[in-house]
């Protein structure tokens, strides 16, 4: 028997339509001022790398970024190297001891900082015997975050390893932007002032990169591309920014917590990328069965709820070792036949009870969207025919579990199948 075994029925299914969408919106958004690097790291944002990573080549990417080597081989088992339209991998969290000669044998791009990131990768050109600036690096500068990236004032330092009879070539100097959300764009500026200066020091030690890569979704939304690409025009330098998030489909809060008088102020590649962009990922599971409960009867560890009058409750094949976050027990819906069914009692590791009571016909191998859309049979809006949709989003998940989409959509657990499918959602 060769054939794979069905999993159980708790599975993603991932639209790479959608995803190719919404990668040429973004790519619009950045031109002509950027390039874009799609962000597809932590197996592309839990939505699977094996088929993110094709359909973002397919759709015309050119750079793809993941967070470690072993990623980045992954990448290039479904992104060949010698492949017509081979991306170039950034290994965005840098290279550690012992992977040298991985980041030379697949091809990647490594982020570098630290000194002892020089030796690893000098050392594996050595023995690999790789020509002279063979080897692209992209020299990450810490513009104010604080968390990787060479001060600038050491940058001298780490640029006298990179002499023309080096195996690693300076391809590009990178930040990040921690606060490209924020409302008066004072930190933003700050680190941009820091990263400008930089260039100068990088320019005054006789060296040169070809891009300057600056960071994220909310800062290609917030127009920094365009002056990022100024910055990098005035040095010689071609620009790259790196939407990760957005290329899922989920628009990043502008600066949450200023409410509702602040979204005028909401620059309009926001507005146009929350009209435009669609949800890559939906996740499902199906009812394994249902029963009808007394009043007075418990549900799931600790009894933690109780029916007050008799009840009709349907079993789930979803747990939080799937990545359904324990905290939602007693407080979240999952859709069920288009409607809303209340999570009740604890989510267990493997399974979760709704609460069906209110919902005509459910039964067994129903399917139930525990992030994503169904078709609604309740239309909303009165007077219109056609019938609305109910949908789970990445925020209603993190909104109620206190945090954000990014961690939603990463702790959807590897045992939970992701699937490719096409059509739209
Ligand atoms: C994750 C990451 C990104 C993408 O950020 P989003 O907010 O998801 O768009 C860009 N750059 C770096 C260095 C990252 O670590």
């Amino acid at each position: 028997m060769n054939r794979p075994i069905p999993t159980r029925p708790c599975w993603v299914e991932i639209s790479t339509q959608a995803l190719e969408e919404n990668l040429r919106f973004l790519e619009k958004l950045a031109e002509p001022h950027a390039e874009v690097l799609a962000v597809l790291k932590a197996n592309a944002y839990g939505h699977g790398l094996a088929i993110c990573a094709p359909a973002v080549v397919r759709a015309g990417g050119r750079w793809l970024g993941v967070n470690s080597v072993e990623e980045g081989a992954a990448a290039r088992t479904v992104c060949p190297a010698n492949s017509d339209r081979a991306p170039h991998i950034l290994v965005i969290g840098g290279v550690f001891t012992g992977q040298g000669e991985a980041v030379i044998h697949h091809a990647l791009t490594p982020v570098i900082w630290e000194p002892w990131q020089l030796d690893e990768l000098e050392n594996a050109a050595r023995q690999t015997g790789i020509a002279a600036g063979s080897l692209p690096v992209h020299l990450e500068i810490d513009t104010g975050m604080s968390r990787q990236g060479v001060n600038p004032a050491e940058v001298a330092t780490i640029l006298a390893r990179i002499t023309p009879a080096s195996p690693l070539r300076l391809e590009a100097v990178m930040t990040h932007l921690f606060a490209a959300d924020e409302t008066d764009g004072r930190v933003n500026a700050e680190q941009l002032a820091r990263l400008d200066e930089t260039l100068n020091r990088i320019e005054l030690a006789g060296q040169f990169a070809e891009w300057l890569n600056v960071g994220s979704s909310v800062a290609l939304l917030s127009g920094q591309a365009r002056t990022v690409a100024g910055m990098a025009a005035r040095h010689g330098m071609k620009a790259m920014l790196r939407p990760g998030l957005a290329l899922y489909g989920v628009v990043p809060r502008f600066d949450p917590g200023f409410g509702p008088e602040f979204e005028a102020a909401e620059p309009e590649e926001f507005v146009a990328a929350r009209q435009t962009l669609r949800p890559v990922l939906e996740w499902k599971s199906q009812v394994v069965g249902v029963r009808q409960v007394e009043a007075g009867a418990t549900v799931g560890y600790k009894g933690t709820f109780v029916a007050t009058e008799p009840m009709k409750l349907a079993l789930v094949a979803v747990g939080y070792a799937d990545g359904l976050d324990r905290k939602l027990g007693n407080r979240f819906s999952l859709l069920v036949r288009g409607q809303r069914a209340p999570v009740v009692g604890r989510v267990s590791m493997d399974q979760t009870v709704i609460d069906v009571t209110e919902i005509e016909g459910v039964k067994a191998g129903d399917e139930v969207v525990i992030l994503g859309a169904q078709p609604s049979p309740v239309p909303k809006c009165e007077g219109q025919g056609a019938p609305d949709e109910e949908r789970i989003t990445a925020y209603d998940h993190a909104d109620a579990t206190g945090t954000i989409p990014w961690e939603v959509f990463t702790r959807i657990g590897a045992r939970v199948e992701r699937r490719a499918v096409n059509g739209r959602q």
